[in-house]
């Protein structure tokens, strides 16, 4: 039997009759007990030359690079080899089967069910908006166009839909009171970067607000919170493998409210920290801040605060989309947010326009054309509004610190890439 199954390939999926033995085993999960085989069937076969080994994607950078010190000492005769992003992903169900890449998808289901749970307990409706749509949803270039209905009498320009932005607003307007909705998201942005994809998993939210747009941020923070508790009372084993390969520190952040800056406070941080644009001027109030400054400002916040988790609030209304509603007392800031972890955007949300003129006007100022339906949904009786949408992938990155959103989707979707 032992030579049968020394015959059998790498990867072979056996159904094993045997007892269990104490035994002291060395380099598996289970050191303190081994299978004495006593029947051994193959229920499908391996072919030979797996595309990447496991074992060799599985060990961690400080591993690999100890083997590489110990060849260049002349102590050893080979490295480890280091198993590139390519080869991973263009055979990622192989690379699936690695025990760090496995439990960084089952983290990834934990926080769309915690968020899923956590805004159903708070009277949440989930919808599913449509994804393939007659215009833009956010305006600007990143939009992927189709034909619709190509070579039919049908046939009309159509897009893929950049959120589901315009049409949970819709549901708000149609009296669903909160609503939820977890789905692809597409962005055709030509960003060569380590976390930008042009199809991701949105989470988004949008919900009634009596008083202010605050109560969109006190949600947040408690779904956001449920979901960090969640992993870290139910997926400590998932995270142990997570860290053996990936080394990372826990991400801090409170259970209660969580840390709420005012943009311009940010920005204060940041020039009294001699930060300055990249040609050298002064940071001002009003102007975007860059993935740099924000990491930066991160860092700061962190070491002033103790948290890798807040809000910045209040952005200016210049740099925010047609649909997010001005500051009442001072219209160039807008009732805005986007919310951080370790230092990077997760989400971004605001308090919505349900005023049509002050919509339509809006639209105008950013050469925005307004979509006829959803302009026309306020029309009739519009709710006071506010929401948010969190990047899937992003939040799973960066709760277990990654250093690229490819490792958390599936199958990624980015500018040079389209397959499997
Ligand atoms: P960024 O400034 O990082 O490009 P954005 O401001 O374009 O993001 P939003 O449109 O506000 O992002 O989207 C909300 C959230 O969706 C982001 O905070 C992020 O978590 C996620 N997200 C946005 N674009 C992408 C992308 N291309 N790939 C992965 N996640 C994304």
């Amino acid at each position: 039997m032992i030579k049968f199954a020394g015959s059998l390939a790498k990867e072979t999926v056996v159904d094993i009759k045997g007892l269990i033995v104490k035994a002291e085993v060395k380099s598996c999960t289970q050191t303190d007990c081994e299978l004495s085989v006593q029947r051994l069937y193959v229920v499908a076969k391996a072919e030979v030359g797996l595309p990447l080994q496991i074992d060799d994607a599985s060990r961690s950078e400080a591993e690999i690079a100890e083997s590489e010190r110990k060849l260049a000492a002349g102590e050893v005769d080979g490295a480890y080899v280091r198993v590139g992003t390519d080869t991973r992903l263009d055979n990622r169900v192989i690379d699936m089967r690695v025990p760090a890449q496995n439990a960084i998808f089952r983290i990834s289901s934990a926080v769309c069910h915690y968020f899923r749970t956590a805004l159903l307990e708070k009277g949440f409706v989930e919808i599913h908006t449509p994804k393939i749509i007659a215009g833009a949803s956010e305006g600007g270039a990143e939009v992927f166009r189709l034909k619709y209905m190509e070579n039919t009498r049908f046939e009309q320009p159509g897009c893929l839909a950049q959120s589901p932005q315009l049409y949970k607003q819709m549901c708000i307007m149609g009296d669903l009171e909160r609503v939820f909705e977890v789905g692809p998201v597409f962005r055709a942005e030509n960003s060569h970067t380590g976390r930008h994809l042009t199809e991701f998993t949105g989470l988004d939210f949008e919900m009634e607000i009596k008083e202010s747009y605050r109560e969109a941020l006190e949600v947040t923070d408690e779904f956001m919170v449920k979901i960090f508790e969640g992993i870290k009372k139910n997926f400590q084993h998932e995270l142990k493998i997570i860290s053996q390969q990936y080394p990372f520190e826990p991400m801090s952040y409170n259970v209660g409210p969580n840390l709420r800056l005012m943009y311009p406070e940010g920005i204060a941080m940041l020039r009294e920290a001699g930060v300055k644009n990249e040609d050298g001027s002064e940071l001002s109030d009003f102007q975007d801040i860059s993935t740099v400054q924000e990491r930066k400002l991160g860092e700061m916040v962190k070491n002033k605060y103790g948290t890798d988790f807040y809000v910045l609030e209040k952005f200016p209304m210049e740099v925010r989309p047609f649909y997010t509603m001005p500051c009442k007392d001072d219209p160039r800031y807008s009732n805005s947010y986007d919310v951080f972890m370790r230092g990077q955007e997760i989400m971004s949300g605001a308090q919505r326009v349900h005023d049509v003129e002050l919509l339509v006007e809006q639209c105008k100022a950013k050469g925005v054309d307004p979509v006829q339906h959803y302009v026309d949904a306020f029309r009739f009786g519009a709710f006071p509004h506010a929401g948010g949408g969190i990047g899937l992938e992003r939040v799973v990155m960066l709760y277990l610190g990654l250093d690229n959103v490819r490792k958390t989707s599936l199958f990624p979707r980015d500018p040079t890439r389209l397959t499997p």
